[in-house]
This record gives structure tokens, sequence and C-alpha cells, in this order.
């Protein structure tokens, strides 16, 4: 495919072409680990001038700070600024790259992603819509190139499968999903201290925060699908006062959209620049991708999000209209 041969026509060595990787804004465990398995693969192929970069301040989240090939990122500003081939992991479309959306002028832009929303902003395409992660495609490019599968490579597609399988209970969690997790783990992982470290460790000022935000949700019983929209916020405020960084707020959908009540939930995020970061899930009855990009966002039809305004309770009124008015 164009993709294998984009990287098989690669001068290595450190006279060789320059290759930069970015993945989207607020990094998750597909983007950081995507991005970084593949990476470490190229390193493997003898190609050294070789940077990984994400868009925004230069902080990982804490969980993904130990991660295989966290040596090869470098801040916005250390990015090559005329790299011969750029790579995207996990991102749907240019205005999730921030100020890193310059470098598409590159000669050459391969997109490796699986939303259906992406805009196919590059040269090559590897977009696979059903994938379960971005790691899934990461990992068919790295057969085709023969690059076998280490545990450091092996580790970074973990990661990123089992965050965007919700720890393999999505309704994405395919056999070819658990075949791949099976060679993975093969290569000597511990799934069980990699899942602690991932999902199960936090701060207690976090689980406090944690408390705030869902002491706050609101449940509106007739919004989505006969059954509700349930939603709460959280603001920079709540993030100074429990000492937090915003990375801590992502996972807080997950106790929000179990509630029984609910088909949709909502999770309305304070950015620094008074903008808010909307996360939605749907049970199942309601597509929230196509919300999203209504909005100005994207994702996938049970997990989506979008850039709001306003106070949250009038972020919260502008999605119930959009549900109300899809599902007439
Ligand atoms: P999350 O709620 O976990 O941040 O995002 C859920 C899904 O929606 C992810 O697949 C993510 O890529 C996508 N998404 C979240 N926010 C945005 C946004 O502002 N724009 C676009 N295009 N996609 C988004
Ligand atoms: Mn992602
Ligand atoms: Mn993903």
């Amino acid at each position: 495919s164009a993709a294998v041969e984009a990287v098989r026509g690669l001068t290595p060595g450190p006279d060789g072409d320059e290759v930069q990787l970015i993945c989207h804004v607020n990094p998750d465990g597909d983007a950081l680990g995507s991005m970084l398995g593949f990476a470490l693969a190229l390193r493997t192929l003898g190609i050294t001038r070789l940077r990984a970069t994400f868009p925004g301040d230069f902080e990982l989240p804490t969980p993904y700070q130990d991660l295989p090939g966290t040596d090869l990122l470098v801040p916005e500003e250390g990015a090559y600024r005329a790299p011969q081939l750029v790579m995207t992991f996990d991102v749907a479309a240019e205005s999730r790259l921030g100020d890193l959306a310059a470098l598409l002028r590159a000669p050459c832009v391969v997109v490796l992603d699986h939303h259906a929303s992406n805009t196919r902003f590059g040269q090559v395409n590897l977009v696979a819509p059903r994938a379960a992660a971005t790691s899934v495609v990461v990992e068919a490019l790295l057969s085709r190139l023969d690059v076998p599968l280490d545990a450091a490579i092996a580790e970074c597609l973990y990661v990123a499968l089992a965050t965007d399988t919700g720890s393999f209970k999505f309704d994405m969690t395919t056999p070819q999903v658990h075949e791949l997790a099976a060679r993975l783990i093969a290569t000597g992982l511990s799934p069980g201290d990699i899942s602690r470290r991932i999902f199960d460790t936090r701060p207690f000022d976090a689980m406090k925060l944690s408390g705030d935000v869902l002491e706050r949700a609101q449940l509106d019983p007739e919004a989505a699908a006969g059954k509700g929209m349930v939603w709460t916020y959280a603001t920079q405020a709540d993030l100074a006062r429990h000492h937090q960084r915003p990375y801590v707020l992502d996972t807080l959908i997950d106790p929000i959209r179990s509630v029984a009540e609910a088909d949709v939930a909502v999770v309305i995020k304070e950015a620094p620049d008074g903008s808010w970061a909307v996360s939605l899930r749907s049970k199942g009855a309601v597509d929230v991708s196509q919300v999203a990009v209504a909005l100005g966002g994207g994702g996938h039809r049970l997990a989506a999000g979008f850039t709001g305004h306003g106070t949250p309770a009038e972020v919260a009124a502008t999605v119930k209209a959009l549900l109300d008015a899809h599902l007439i």
C-alpha cells in the first residue's frame, strides 16, 4: 500500500529523512500508545531522525509517563519544522492538531486513524472506522512492514487497545481485538500491572474532585431515545481547588454513563480559555457523533465530543435540543 511505500522509501540513518509523528490534543492512551508504538518500530527500521509530538502543553497525563518510547517525545517547539514525512495517529480532523496542523504542508502526510468522522486530510489515509483503536491500524501496518512486535512496542499498542475498548468491554471488542491482545500479551506483558497503572491509580485529591463533579450531575429524564440524558460539568476552579491537571476529568464520563435512566451521558469540561470540552456517550440508540459533528466536533457513534460555548447549562441545552431534533 501507499503507506508501506512511504515508510519503505525513507532514507534511514543520521543523515536520513526527518520523520515527524503527531497525535491529537489532550492525548489519550490510543493517541500516545499508537504513536509511540509506531515510533519504536520506526527506530528498529533504522529511522533515527524521528520525533513524536503532541499539541499543547508538554505535560503527559501521569498514567502515560512511563510508556515505552516517551524518550522520543519532544514539545511542540521541538517538532521538525520541515519533515519529509508526517504521520498522524488517532487524529480525526486537522482541528485536533492545534498549531501542529502547519506540519500538514509536508511533502507526504500519512493519516492512521479509526474515526468514522475522519476528514482524510493526508495524502495517504489509513482510516478503519470499524477498528476498535488506532493501534489496530498501526499493528496492521507494522505487519506489512515486517516489523516484529517486541515487548516495548506491544506495551504501547496494548495500552492503546485497552484504553479505546474500555478494557475490552465496548461493542467493537471483536474476536480480532482479543486475538491482537493475545499476541501483544504473548510478548511478555502483564495486563494486570498495566491496567493498575493506567486505569486504577489516581491521587486522593483527584478522587475528591470526582466526588464534587458527580455530586452536581443532573438527569433530564426525557431527553434521549425515550430515555434520559445525564450531564455534569467541571471547571478550571474545580481543578485548581483540588490541585489537579485536566486529564483527570477524562475518566469522569465512565461513572456518569453508568446511570440507568439515561441513554446519553455528557461531561462538560472547562478549558483554560473558557470554552468547554464536551464528552458525549451513548448506550446505543443515539448516534452521538452526529450531535458532535453538528456542533463542530466529531468522534464515533457511541463516543464523541465537541467544543462548547456559554454556560454549562446552555451547552447541555444545546445537546438536548439536537437529541430532540434527531429523534423525531
Ligand atoms: P472524549 O470524550 O474521550 O474526549 O472523546 C470521545 C471521542 O470523540 C474520541 O474519539 C475523540 O477523538 C472524539 N472527540 C472528542 N472531542 C472532539 C472534538 O472536539 N473534535 C473532534 N473532531 N472529535 C472529538
Ligand atoms: Mn483518542
Ligand atoms: Mn482512538
